[in-house]
């Protein structure tokens, strides 16, 4: 007979506040096995812990039930103290008596009744446990950082600057993201690209940073410390080793300045050949194969070609993968601005001088099409601007979060139009969020150069006498307004990046419900995810400011060390295991796993007087990480995860269907 203690904890009045936790334990002390039975105010405390190392010791426990809150959070701490009292820490069980009883059940008969139901089908269940061990496996020490925006340069540098190799690896030609966008930055207004260009280039002259632009992961594969990944570079259709950035190619091209420009924001146009911006990390040229008037019909001069006296134009490129061996993973895939276009009312795409924030940071900045001046779609200056707050955001028909940069960025504009023109200029809001440091002092500050602040969302933007005309309810004097304007800029929020799916998919990550990749827990695992040695870094996580983003990614690059300062990572204990004997060989298990552990073996056994062979399923232990699923699709029953039997989830079924009604 096993010896099982049973600790029923009050989690202050969090469980004992709808559930009698002595009554509890008192019936514990009745079930079989049960040597000792205690309900105690915080069982995860120092003294709680104690006191159940001394009941291991003094009743010489073999098996522990806790019922308690949710696993997830206190399994380790209790595995821990049964491993310091001597005993397997897998001869523990919990029952979570807090999200599955007291937050859910608040009749407090009925919850007692639930608890012990609970506590009956664990001392069911720990009776059947075993011990469980698990292998050592080594860790590659080097890191995928994914995304080349403020957020990944800066995991790229801390992981780097810590000593250990990184790929970095960005899908546009050049590294940057939107901070290489933007003119200056609030609160302080410093010039973006001259605290983001030291940056990128620390990058390229890393002895440990590989960086690998205009390329992207197709295939991850493998666990933590030791993932395989699959990366496709897009060709260039220029020898970087031969292109010194001059750009005399870029003057060459036929198609100059014909194309919109992606960093411009639509705001300038590029040639088919082009630099992306002057300070562009790589400094090499690429050429846009889907513009390319050779790449596209076969027809042109192949002028480009003509004009670069290094020879570097290789219109014979193309695709390549290549594969790396990592033991980390940092997502630092950033975000995409609310597209405007879904919402007409406001005239954007339709208006021509409706523009969004990100082409307003491009007129702004002195590199930008304009040289800096802001300034109307016919070159003239404009007499009024209005900045509308919240576009797409903390709205029901499109994202209901708010943005959390657009009140900031909005702001920060309306001070650079007033610096910059003679406008007056209108901000009209919901509400101001300046909640970081420094934020609150902006928005006073921008109040005090003359900056009218309208609260209320505005609904409409129109285009009347050649004028546009913003039509808002202006919520503190409770009435409509309507006011004309020669430039309207839309604080459009931030959304998910288009692929984010297809990217969450590729990493084997999850999403939460607003589309931004899903931290393990939003308050004590922010920069990891539920897959272990992928980490996030930035607003790839959710909207994010400059700040937040580079603390996201010092942070991730933290856990990244912590992670490669071992070396020796243990695998699951709970893996999955086939009874080879039982095994049909059907291999339905193999697809199901979405880790790649269940691989095809021949084994050789005796059949009557004659020696066969057969195939059956094997399960790596160091990729299995105890999902589960293949052990749902075995039709024979082979496949069982330690931990989970079909024994031990019975037992626990029967405990609750059969055994003693509470
Ligand atoms: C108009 C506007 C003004 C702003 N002004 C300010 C300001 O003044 N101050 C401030 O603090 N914040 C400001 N922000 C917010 C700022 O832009 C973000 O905080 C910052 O850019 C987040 O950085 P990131 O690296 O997470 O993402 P991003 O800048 O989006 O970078 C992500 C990078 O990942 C790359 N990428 C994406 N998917 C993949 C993939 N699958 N594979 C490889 N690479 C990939 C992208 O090409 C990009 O280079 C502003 C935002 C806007 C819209
Ligand atoms: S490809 Fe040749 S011409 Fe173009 S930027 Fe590079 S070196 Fe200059
Ligand atoms: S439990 Fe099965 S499906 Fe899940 S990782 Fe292990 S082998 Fe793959």
């Amino acid at each position: 007979m096993k010896r099982i203690g049973v600790y029923i904890c009050h989690c202050g009045t969090n469980i004992a506040g709808a559930v009698d936790c002595s009554k509890v334990s008192r019936y514990a002390s009745g079930l079989p096995g049960v040597v000792v039975a205690r309900d105690y105010v915080y069982t995860c405390s120092d003294p709680g812990q104690e006191m159940i190392k001394q009941d291991i010791a003094g009743h010489k426990l073999d098996r522990v039930v806790i019922g308690a809150c949710s696993p997830r959070m206190h399994e380790p701490t209790f595995r821990n103290t049964l491993a310091e009292a001597g005993l397997s820490p897998f001869h523990l069980q919990m029952a979570n008596l807090r999200e599955h009883v007291s937050w859910v059940t608040h009749d407090r008969e009925e919850a007692t009744a639930k608890a012990m139901d609970l506590i009956r089908a664990a001392v069911a269940r720990v009776t059947l446990h075993t011990d469980l061990a698990s292998l050592e496996v080594p860790i590659t020490k080097r890191a995928l950082v994914v995304g080349g925006g403020i957020a990944g340069i800066q995991a790229a540098l801390d992981i780097a600057n810590a000593g250990y190799h990184v790929y970095l690896v960005e899908r546009e030609p050049s590294i940057g993201g939107h901070m290489a966008q933007l003119d200056k930055t609030f609160p302080t207004l410093d010039c973006s690209a001259c605290i983001l260009t030291p940056k990128m280039v620390d990058v390229s002259r890393h002895p440990n940073i590989d960086l690998l632009a205009y390329s992207e992961v197709v295939e991850v594969a493998g666990y933590v410390g030791n993932f395989r990944v699959r990366v496709r570079h897009k060709p260039r259709y220029v020898d970087s080793s031969k292109c010194t950035g001059c750009g005399d190619c870029v003057e060459a091209c036929v198609m100059k300045k014909r194309i919109p420009s992606e960093f411009e924001a639509g705001m300038g146009g590029r040639s088919a050949v082009y630099i992306p911006f002057p300070q562009a990390v790589p400094l090499k040229a690429v050429v846009d194969g889907t513009r390319c008037l050779f790449l596209t019909r076969g027809k042109c001069t192949r002028a480009c070609e003509e004009a670069c006296s290094r020879g570097a134009i290789r219109f014979d490129d193309s695709e390549r993968d290549s594969e790396l061996e990592v033991g980390a993973v940092v997502l630092a895939t950033g975000y995409d601005l609310f597209d405007a276009r879904t919402k007409p009312q406001y005239g954007y795409g339709i208006l021509k001088n409706v523009i969004d924030g990100l082409q307003f940071e491009r007129l702004a900045c002195a590199s930008g099409p304009t040289d800096g001046k802001i300034v109307l779609a016919n070159g003239c200056e404009p007499e009024a601007i209005a900045f509308l707050h919240c576009i797409g955001s903390r709205d029901v028909n499109s994202n209901r979060y708010c943005s959390r940069v657009c009140c900031m960025y909005s702001m920060k504009q309306a001070h650079l139009a007033r610096d910059k023109t003679r406008a007056r200029v209108y901000e009209f809001y919901i509400d101001i969020r300046a909640a970081g440091k420094g934020y609150e002092e902006f928005y006073e500050r921008v109040q005090e150069e003359g900056v009218h602040f309208i609260r209320g969302k505005a609904a409409e933007v129109s285009e009347r006498d050649g004028k546009l005309v913003v039509r808002a309810e202006d919520t503190t004097l409770g009435r409509p307004v309507e006011i004309a304007v020669d430039m309207v800029v839309l604080g459009a929020g931030l959304t998910p990046r288009s692929d984010a799916a297809e990217v969450a998919q590729t990493f084997h990550v999850t999403r939460s419900q607003d589309g931004f990749f899903a931290e393990a827990h939003p308050k004590l695992r922010p920069v990891e995810t539920n897959t272990r040695g992928i980490f996030l870094a930035g607003a790839c996580q959710g909207p994010k400011d400059i700040p937040e983003s580079v603390a996201q990614a010092t942070a991730a690059a933290g856990k990244v060390t912590a992670l490669f300062a071992q070396d020796f990572l243990r695998t699951e204990a709970m893996i999955a295991q086939v009874n080879e004997a039982m095994c049909s060989g059907c291999l339905w298990c193999k697809p199901v796993c979405p880790f790649g552990a269940i691989e095809a073996v021949t084994i050789t056994e005796r059949s009557g007087r004659r020696t066969v062979e057969r195939e059956v399923a094997r399960v790596n232990p160091s990729l299995c990480q105890g999902c589960g699923a293949c052990t749902a699709a075995c039709r024979t029953g082979a496949m069982s995860l330690l931990g989970y039997t079909d024994r031990q989830v019975l037992a626990e079924v029967d405990a609750i269907c059969l055994g003693t009604p509470s």
